[in-house]
């Protein structure tokens, strides 16, 4: 049996997940569960899935969503509840867990990466940030503790997959794709004025918010491109990216003789996240398979850099090394935080990134120490250049 944390549970991911488990039987148990402020879900969650601990974010919560438990199924449901930051740590560490989930979104996933990584587990990680922000820490880690990390991110998965058709030293180079989001068709000018409502409409992929504008400006292919170079050990020139509409090829490898091998499946992320889960196995799957027949061209278009800047911030970033993922990524979501309260127009998401990392001189081998300190202070640098931007407005 094997018993999973799976941290983040309510949000698109997580919920993903819960489904995968539920799926694949009673060999796979939820022994965690945490959400940040949805305790109503939460609750709901824990009376199917019985966890031992969950997580959330503060007291008043905990506080409600103990009275609910309580209420619905009598106090002998109610699992420990712990909160916050060192909750999420005590429970990726956790001697139940044989598998972390970690889908809690941005930064504050990554003290559990760590935990778990530490703890020597199996952290199946769909959460970008603490590979972007910390990748050199967590795979160093990893080594040393034998945790074995394993990507949820599709395209990554994709990577992971095809890479077993050869030896990591065979790997010439790696392609990710992106699905355009919908501006890929647009002229530079109609992207950088686009609206809130046309950049939360994604063609292919139903998301959280924050990863839809990510993939609308394809800062979240930048992340991907940081993401894969520690995931994968590669250069950044060994890191491709190309947009792919159709969004059913999600990565290639290339090897060293030419040949390419391809990982292709339906845009459904329970593909990912049950690879990782099952990881070595496969197991039979919730999601549908493709009709090939009926399936319209397959079509790969190299990203234009003027209208996706974010692309040449991801491989400046994938570089430089050091803290500037850390940079890139906390500027990146206080933007986007902001452009989603109307206090940012579309292109000055990707702008602001571009000013904070142009003043950062990124630490080399960092500590976590000043991973924190990095993101702390790209945040604080963001919120001043949109204060300018606004007052240029
Ligand atoms: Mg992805």
């Amino acid at each position: 049996m094997k018993r999973i944390a799976v941290l983040g549970s309510t949000g698109s991911i997580g919920r993903a997940a819960l489904e995968v488990i539920r799926h694949l039987g009673p060999a796979y148990r939820v022994c965690a569960l945490s959400a940040n402020s949805s305790w109503e879900l939460l609750a709901e969650q824990v009376r199917e899935f019985r966890p031992k601990r969950v997580v959330i974010g503060d007291e008043r919560h905990a506080e409600a969503m103990r009275r609910r438990i309580v209420e619905r199924g009598g106090r002998r449901g109610v699992p420990a509840i712990l909160l916050g930051r060192e909750g999420l740590e005590e429970v990726a560490a956790s001697s139940e867990a044989d598998i972390v989930l970690l889908a809690v979104m941005g930064a504050a996933g990554l003290p559990a990466a760590l935990a778990a990584v530490n703890a020597g587990k199996t952290l199946a990680i769909a959460n970008k940030e603490p590979l972007v922000m910390a990748g050199d820490l967590l795979m160093r880690l990893a080594r040393k503790t034998g945790a074995r990390i394993l990507p949820v991110d599709s395209e990554h998965s994709g990577v992971m997959q095809a890479m077993r058709s050869g030896a990591w030293k065979e790997v010439r180079r790696i392609v990710i794709t992106a699905s355009g989001g919908p501006f890929y068709k647009l002229p530079p000018e109609k992207i950088r004025n686009a609206t809130k409502a046309q950049a939360l409409a994604h063609p292919t992929w139903k998301m959280g918010d924050k990863i839809t504008i990510d993939s609308a400006t394809m800062m979240n292919k930048a992340l991907e491109i940081i993401e894969a170079k520690w995931l994968f050990d590669l250069r950044p020139d060994q890191i491709e990216v190309v947009i792919h509409p159709q969004s059913i090829v999600h990565a290639i490898v290339e090897f060293c003789d030419g040949a390419m091998v391809a990982q292709v499946s339906v845009p459904d992320m329970k593909v990912p996240i049950q690879f990782a889960l099952t990881y070595p196995e496969r197991l039979d799957g919730v999601a549908n398979s493709i009709d090939l027949a009926a399936t319209s061209a397959l079509t790969f278009i190299a990203p234009d850099d003027e209208k996706f800047p974010a692309l040449k911030l991801g491989y400046q970033a994938a570089r430089q090394g050091g803290t500037m993922g850390a940079v890139l990524s906390a500027a990146n979501e206080v933007a986007v935080a902001a452009f989603l309260k109307d206090r940012l127009h579309f292109g000055g998401i990707v702008d602001t990134v571009s000013r904070v990392m142009a003043s950062h001189r990124p630490a080399r081998r960092p500590t976590l120490n000043d991973i924190f300190e990095a993101d702390r202070w790209a945040r604080e640098e963001a919120e001043k250049v949109i204060i300018q931007s606004c007052s240029v407005v």
